[in-house]
């Protein structure tokens, strides 16, 4: 059997890859993010205008994530496999607010629009666990004030996290695939250009469908994640990509 020929895999997962659990991607019905329109939620204006509709709708997107009905698929699952089996350096970004990824397996993931799981304090921007609820009455473990707790979550027009980091892996990659992801949501669509920019790196998309960035790949697999990622996986793992 030959050998797995690369040594630094960077994978990139959007909506799609958790949408077989259960979760709802965002342009499944017209720009609709579960029945509202994304800017009304997931935008610094919408939460000034309407706190407390923002403050619902991510208490409701918590508590979804952790009804028993939402579990890591088998795309979750193989890419916890690569992990673990691969020996070279794989990382995960993920631009998924629930913790699927992790609950599948993964260790190494960085959540570059946040996590729904988490909370933060806007005046002093500490981070806390939170699996209940919050509104504009909560008080603030750090500063003991009404108001300032927020949803760890990047909005659009906010800065995602961890770009410096992201900038760096891209340009060791050698692998890049990206899952489940639109391709419509800057800077995540521009990855695979980066990745690109200064190596041979292998570029691969699995999707539903073809994306509007599908002609930047090496290669396009269309199919459902959960589908697709576990034969992927064994074929980087077995050198027969
Ligand atoms: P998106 O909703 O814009 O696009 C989803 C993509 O997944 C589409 O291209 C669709 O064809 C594909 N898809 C749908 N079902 C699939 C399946 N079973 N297998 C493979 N592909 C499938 O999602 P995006 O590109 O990630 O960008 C939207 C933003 O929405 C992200 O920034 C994210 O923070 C947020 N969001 C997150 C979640 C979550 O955490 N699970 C859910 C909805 C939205």
């Amino acid at each position: 059997m030959a050998e797995c020929q690369f040594k630094n895999i960077v994978i990139l997962t959007g909506a799609g890859i958790s949408a077989e659990s259960g979760i709802a991607t965002f342009r499944d019905k017209n720009g609709l993010w579960e029945n509202h329109d994304v800017m009304e939620v997931a935008s610094p204006d919408g939460f000034r205008r309407d706190p407390e509709l923002v403050y619902r709708f991510y208490n409701e997107r918590r508590k979804q994530l952790l009804s028993k009905e939402v579990t890591p698929n088998p795309a979750h699952e193989a890419l916890a496999r690569l992990e673990k089996e691969f020996q070279g350096k794989m990382t995960i970004i993920t631009q998924n607010v629930d913790d699927l990824h992790e609950r599948g397996g993964s260790q190494n993931v960085l959540h570059m629009h946040g996590e729904l799981l988490k909370i933060r304090c806007q005046r002093t921007r500490k981070v806390f666990e939170e699996k209940g609820t919050i509104n504009s009455q909560s008080i603030c473990e750090c500063c003991n004030l009404e108001g300032t707790l927020r949803p760890h979550i990047v909005w659009f027009g906010e800065v995602p996290m961890f770009m410096d980091k992201i900038e760096n892996l891209l340009r060791e990659a050698d692998l890049f695939v990206s899952i489940g992801t639109s391709g419509q949501v800057y800077p995540a669509s521009m990855f695979v250009q980066m990745a690109k920019l200064e190596n041979d790196c292998v570029t691969i998309e699995a999707n539903l469908e073809k994306t509007q960035i599908s002609w930047n790949f090496d290669k396009s697999l269309l199919g459902k994640a959960g589908d697709i990622v576990p034969g992927l996986v064994d074929k980087i793992l077995a050198g027969e990509l």
